[in-house]
């Protein structure tokens, strides 16, 4: 640390991403990407925009954002672009916190870096033993809630009619859920959004529609909230979302029989993969998202990752008390996954 850096800011955390080797010699399962290729349609997109980099983006990313509301059937001005959902999370933590934020013990990493990072007070609420989510442990307090549904890094999925307990019993209270799993078979909160004006949804393009690289996120919500988030980015960064993202986001919305037919093979894949991990003796939660969380009884989980490792493949380990007896495995393609269970079988066997 120099001597010109923020004292404020010494205990800061930051969040540590999944590890990004590059060039293509791992099978990579630890940053929950989409194995396939983006839509055509988005490619094409976004490298015509590529020959006008000389001309700022639109800071209102209006044909996106019209094409998405259409989509959603809600209004344009209760959507909300950003760069990756990371970005809208943050603008969440630093507007929409008055009262500090309330997330669960065991969820996205990010949530307690932004904490830290925009000084904003955490109440952690604990997940039960089985890894749920105890919604009337939200019931107290004035702090903002953040759900990730379906959660990372446990896969399992709350039923909207949860969320729609707690958004009732909370008017006062902004309630974001975070569904950047949510296409790969839990419910969306989308339905409630025209009740219940505390409810804000942060999806993204980064898993469902093999964009990560591309940087997409958004929100929708109520025009005011949404409002809001327009307050933030605009006094930080109004060129938020560039050229060919936005032109790729455009793309892949147009390509919604690519994205079905993706999300349709992640949940088939997942299926056959729990399956035998199962069948290798190990422990899987009900995972409605396009990673898998399993522990065995008989196998130290790091012990487990590093020799995937060895052996080319990257899963995740997280060395976080209630998760480092487990690996999160994304759900590759059909060839990855039977070389991990191959991989898996000689190591156990
Ligand atoms: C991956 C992830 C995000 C962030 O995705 P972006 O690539 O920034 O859009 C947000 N929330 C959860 C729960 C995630 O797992």
């Amino acid at each position: 640390m120099s001597r010109f850096f923020n004292p404020s800011l010494s205990n800061l955390e930051p969040y540590m991403p999944g590890e990004q080797p590059q060039g293509q010699t791992f099978i990579k399962l630890n940053t929950n990407e989409s194995p396939f290729s983006p839509s055509p349609l988005a490619v094409k997109a976004a490298a015509h925009e590529a020959a006008r980099m000389n001309l700022y983006s639109d800071p209102a990313c209006r044909d996106l954002l019209a094409m998405l509301a259409d989509q959603l059937g809600v209004g344009s001005d209760q959507v909300f672009a950003s760069n990756g959902s990371d970005e809208v999370l943050a603008f969440c933590f630093q507007g929409l916190c008055p009262n500090g934020a309330a997330f669960a013990d065991l969820t996205y990493g990010f949530y307690p870096v932004f904490a830290q990072l925009y000084g904003i007070d955490a109440q952690v609420i604990p997940l039960r033993d089985d890894f749920s989510i105890d919604i009337a442990g939200y019931g107290a307090g004035n702090h903002t809630v953040f759900l990730a549904n379906p959660n990372a890094p446990t896969g399992l999925a709350l039923p909207r009619d949860a969320i729609a307990l707690l958004l009732r019993a909370n008017p006062n209270r902004l309630i974001v859920v975070d569904e950047a799993y949510v296409a790969f078979g839990a419910e969306r909160a989308l339905p409630l959004l025209s009740q219940y004006d505390n409810l804000l949804i942060i999806g993204t393009f980064s898993k469902s529609h093999g964009l990560a690289g591309a940087r997409l996120g958004y929100a929708i919500g109520s025009k005011t909230v949404i409002e809001d988030l327009n307050r933030i980015k605009f006094s930080f960064n109004p060129y938020n979302v560039n050229r060919m993202t936005l032109a790729a986001g455009i793309g892949a919305l147009q390509d919604q029989l690519y994205f079905e037919q993706c999300r349709q093979k992640i949940i088939a894949v997942r299926g056959r993969a729990i399956a035998a991990l199962r069948n290798l003796g190990f422990v899987c939660t009900d995972s409605k998202a396009n990673f898998i969380f399993a522990t065995h009884p008989n196998h130290n989980a790091n012990m487990l990752y590093l020799t995937l490792r060895e052996n080319g493949i990257l899963v995740r380990w997280l060395d976080v008390p209630r998760a480092k007896d487990y690996l999160r495995i994304t759900v590759g393609t059909d060839a990855q996954m039977e070389t991990l269970i191959a991989v898996l079988t000689d190591i156990i066997q």
